[in-house]
């Protein structure tokens, strides 16, 4: 390689590392909020070109304000990191996303996955974050950090609803909160 192509090879190699950080939440390394909003919107046009259903689950960390209140936020900190590697982890197929929202809050996209898939799924991140067994200093489901997730489902040739998948899968997951959280609530 000439003096040239070396110089336009480490510009391409500059190119891609700043479009991965464009899209990546730095404390946790999952997708961030606005990759987010632009592959859901992608998803829901392949899903109604397709004829196949489309999912959303939202997580929120319980008593997570008391877990930084007892510990200090370095530790909240890392208690995110962790959390995001659960939903990672439960995560198998290639158009699958996982996001952090914000804050305490996460999602992710599951294409071509109706309810009783997605459900499944937001059980398996419910119990692989109990399984961390983190400790929570004052959370009143147990000694653990734990989760509460809310599940929407969409069949795009059913648009009947006016509120989004992402408002749908929010009330999920506020009912969940309420039923007593480290829950899983869903509607199709
Ligand atoms: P709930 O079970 O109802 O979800 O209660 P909660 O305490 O988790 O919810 P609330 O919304 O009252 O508090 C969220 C807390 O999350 C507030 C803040 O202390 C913490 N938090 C939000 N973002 C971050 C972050 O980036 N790092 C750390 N360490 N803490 C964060
Ligand atoms: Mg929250
Ligand atoms: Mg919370």
């Amino acid at each position: 390689l000439g003096h040239q192509s070396s110089l336009s090879l480490e510009n391409a190699l500059l190119h891609a590392e700043l479009e991965r950080l464009s899209i990546t939440d730095r404390l946790t390394d999952l997708h961030n909020h606005g990759h987010l909003k632009k592959r859901l919107d992608e998803e829901f046009k392949r899903a109604a070109r397709f004829g196949h259903p489309l999912s959303l689950i939202m997580g929120d960390v319980d008593f997570f304000k008391r877990y930084n209140d007892g510990l200090g936020h370095q530790q909240g900190d890392a208690c995110l990191r962790r959390v995001a590697q659960a939903f990672a982890a439960a995560l198998h197929r290639p158009g699958d996303l996982a996001a952090r929202y914000g804050g305490e809050e996460f999602a992710c996209i599951l294409g071509d996955t109706d309810l009783d898939g997605a459900m499944r799924v937001a059980e398996a991140i419910r119990e692989k974050v109990g399984a961390l067994h983190m400790d929570h200093p004052d959370s009143d489901i147990g000694p653990w950090v734990t989760v509460s997730l809310g599940v929407a489902t969409a069949m795009p040739d059913r648009r009947a609803g006016f509120l989004s998948l992402v408002e749908r899968a929010d009330q999920r997951l506020y009912e969940a909160k309420r039923g007593g959280r480290n829950r899983v609530a869903g509607s199709g």
